[in-house]
């Protein structure tokens, strides 16, 4: 059955940056220390911002992210303390390497998901965008996490660089044993919008919309009937759809180790988040700053889209004829495998 996920904000979802340092150096990798800060955060830091995220709210996720998160000595701590808390879900996005034998200084009951990035289904694919060796390590440790009951899934970023090996990942990831494959639609944030990939995907490592909608449908249907949980952003609306920006409808925190609290990913390469930590107080930012940029209505959809991911689509021809884009946070999920 495929659905999509309605923006709630009786969830809040904390997508949060302990750090920014990382042993991988991938293409495409959005951080930018110039805009999130070098720090690794102190565990009391961490602990400190995790606590305005619960109060008064139904439910509360957290999502672990870096840099490599596994590199913070404290982890596990941060984690136990999240759960202590009252988050309804922690979650720790990793590249593979789980430093510091975090499956070990955890347990299935603390973590609800690891979920591990690979962006190829071949070595060779993968460690052109992400390194050499990351492709063995990441399956190792998808392997580990699993043996140990480890709840796991898998993120692959599709860009034209590695779009072709899309199609043979449900297999492999049945063959794993991973529950939940979540696709992801490159974003020209970061290292992408320097032109990290320019010289395995062009100038535009963005699928068309037409691309996009002949491969990415069909591989997230034959991986739901190999008994996956699949998740792919919408990207582009169907005329009869109404258009949200999560940024006004929704319940998103996107933290950065240098205190900056953004409600919308693809604002991160600006000083425009509309939140920051000031001695461990959550407080608003200097106006303008993006909440001022959700409420524009414009043809094309997502604003945001419009002004950083394209530019250079000024002509009006195009603008009429052009699908208008959904905001970046929605999402379909399909689920037709076998029931529990
Ligand atoms: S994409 Fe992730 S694993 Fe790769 S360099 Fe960036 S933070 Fe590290
Ligand atoms: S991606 Fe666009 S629609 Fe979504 S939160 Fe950001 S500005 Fe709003």
């Amino acid at each position: 059955m495929k659905k999509t996920v309605a923006f709630s904000k009786n969830a809040a979802n904390v997508f949060f940056h302990i750090l920014t340092k990382c042993n991988l150096a991938c293409r495409h990798c959005y951080i930018n220390p110039e805009q999130h800060g070098r720090q690794t955060l102190p565990l009391e830091t961490i602990k400190a911002w995790l606590q305005p995220f619960v109060a008064q709210r139904p439910q509360a996720n957290v999502i672990f992210l870096g840099g490599e998160p596994t590199l913070h000595p404290d982890l596990a701590a941060a984690i136990r303390y999240a759960r202590e808390l009252g988050y309804a879900s922690v979650t720790v996005d990793t590249n593979g390497y789980l430093f510091h034998g975090i499956l070990d200084r955890v347990t299935p009951d603390d973590v609800d998901f690891f979920s591990f990035s690979l962006d190829g289904a071949t070595a060779a694919t993968n460690d052109r965008l992400r390194c050499q060796g990351s492709f063995d390590q990441c399956i190792s440790g998808i392997k580990a996490s699993i043996a140990k009951g480890f709840a796991t899934s898998l993120i692959y970023t599709v860009s034209r660089a590695n779009a072709a090996e899309l199609d043979r990942m449900p297999a492999l990831l049945q063959q794993l044993g991973v529950q939940r494959f979540f696709i992801q639609v490159i974003g020209l944030r970061g290292r992408s919008a320097d032109g990290g990939l320019t010289t395995l995907a062009g100038d535009s490592p963005q699928l068309t919309q037409a691309e996009w909608l002949a491969l990415i449908p069909p591989v997230a249907q034959a991986a739901a009937e190999r008994g996956l949980t699949v998740t792919y952003p919408k990207v582009f609306l169907e005329s009869d759809e109404i258009f949200e920006c999560a940024g006004l409808v929704a319940d998103n925190y996107f933290i950065f180790p240098n205190g900056r609290v953004y409600r919308c990913p693809l604002c991160e390469d600006y000083p425009v988040h509309s939140l920051r930590f000031e001695q461990d107080q959550l407080v608003p930012a200097d106006r303008l700053n993006e909440r001022d940029f959700f409420k524009l209505t414009i043809p094309e959809g997502c604003v945001m889209h419009r002004l950083i991911q394209s530019p250079d689509r000024d002509d009006a021809s195009h603008r009429s004829t052009a699908a208008r884009i959904a905001c970046c946070l929605l999402k379909e999920e399909i689920q037709t495998g076998p029931s529990p």
